[in-house]
């Protein structure tokens, strides 16, 4: 189980189809025996003979189900609990989640994908710049993985710059792994060093999107590719809850849903499914976990479903990028606005150090203001909302802070950077 194969990655669409439906039989069987919340909540349905077409008669499962008793879902007696996490709780409380030694052998095979699909062999040497620990699965995954793939794993986490910049000179490693935002501070330094970033040919980006809806790059995703001109970046989707990596072929052209993995859709404020090319809310389930497995679990994240076969030959199905956390969304004088809108501007312009946003409020507008800080003092508040009345079509106000502000309250909270801070009340 859990091995990467060239005909799984290329299945006929009715092969998908046979796939999901084996799939998902047997892990709602399972969740149906061993979970308390899903004997529960499963207990009218005929899993053993459901198809992949009925998955929208399921119940949904929200991240409020597991924080409430994460006990409820876990499926394993102590003696098989190998890794416990805690999500990053970037809002509300953090839920807890258990792994499986078989848990961990997927999340193994899941990454291993995720380099494989992005060309990745045992020539290359992988810097992961993501840390391991701090109850974070996915950097242990991005270890394991690489070395599943057969590459060399550098595992530097969370250092300096001065760090990483070393390692690059002393190790030329040919693939990164990090947050794109971070990766553009270590380029910008490494240009400052004169230290040559030529080895790198390949990025991989996790933890925020780098891509607009027309699968061009966003803001940060421009910058990266500019300070990178050698190397390909390639755009993942992958959390705590699902386990699962949604990412990019040597073509770009949206995160493929590895089929023997996950069953993802799209679905609209009453839960209905949309169809491709219309945004809503991600919904996954995700297959073969055995310490707290989930039934369509509703993401929060706001995204898409691209139609047809994609370049490289596989049929599987492909998400969009990221357009934003549903709850996250504005309304600001009249006009609804995803924070990510803001960042892929503020991050777009060149001298912007670092930014944040916050939202206040309590009836029916809320009020934003932008945190700006600036490395070219030529960057004033004023440009900056220039832009931003471009991209949101409204006045927002934006305020130029220290480089210390932005950095204490980006990277205060949590291990990943947080640039948006909801005070609304509503
Ligand atoms: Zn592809």
């Amino acid at each position: 189980m859990f091995e990467f194969s060239l005909s799984t990655e290329f299945l006929s669409p009715d092969g998908i189809r046979e796939m999901h439906t084996k799939m998902l039989r047997k892990h709602l069987s399972f969740c149906k025996e061993r979970s308390p919340f899903y004997r529960e909540l499963l207990a009218g349905f005929d899993v053993e003979n459901m198809t992949v077409d009925d998955v929208a008669q399921l119940p949904f499962t929200c991240k409020e189900d597991v924080v409430r008793d994460y006990r409820k879902f876990v499926c394993c007696p102590q003696e098989e609990i190998r890794d416990i996490v805690f999500t990053s709780g970037s809002t509300g409380t953090p839920s807890r989640f258990v792994y499986t030694l078989e848990d961990l052998l997927r999340n193994t095979y899941n990454e291993e994908r995720c380099y494989k699909i992005a060309g990745v062999t045992p020539q290359d040497t992988i810097l992961l710049t993501c840390t391991m620990d701090r109850c974070f699965i996915a950097g242990l995954a991005y270890y394991t993985g690489g070395v599943k793939a057969g590459a060399a794993v550098l595992r530097n986490g969370l250092a300096s710059l001065e760090s990483h910049l070393w390692i690059i000179a002393e190790t030329s490693p040919s693939v990164l792994v990090g947050i794109a935002s971070f990766l553009v501070k270590l380029a910008e330094h490494a240009r400052k060093e004169g230290v040559s970033l030529e080895c790198v040919k390949r990025i991989v980006c996790v933890g925020e999107p780098i891509k607009n809806n027309d699968l061009s790059f966003n803001g940060i995703g421009r910058r990266l590719q500019d300070l990178f001109p050698h190397a390909q970046l390639f755009a993942t989707y992958a959390s705590t809850e699902i386990t699962t990596s949604f990412s990019e072929c040597e073509f770009h052209q949206g995160g493929h849903i590895p089929a023997d993995l996950a069953y993802a859709e799209i679905v609209d404020e009453e839960g209905k499914s949309v169809p491709p090319g219309e945004i809503g809310e991600v919904v996954v389930t995700p297959f073969g976990i055995t310490g707290m497995p989930l039934v369509r679990f509703r993401t929060g994240d706001m995204s898409f479903m691209i139609q047809g076969q994609c370049k490289c030959g596989r049929c599987l199905p492909r998400l969009g990028p990221i357009v934003g956390r549903k709850k996250h969304l504005l309304k600001y004088k009249g006009t609804s606005i995803y924070p990510q809108v803001i960042f892929n501007t503020v991050a777009a312009i060149a001298g912007v150090d670092n930014y944040y946003v916050t939202a206040k409020g309590s009836d029916l507008s809320d009020e934003i203001t932008v945190y700006v800080s600036v490395t070219d003092p030529s960057v004033t508040a004023e440009t900056i909302r220039a832009k931003l009345l471009v991209t949101c079509r409204a006045h927002i106000p934006v305020e130029i802070v220290s480089p210390q502000e932005t950095a204490r309250m980006v990277f205060g909270q949590s291990r990943k950077p947080q640039h948006f801070f909801d005070m609304r009340t509503h």
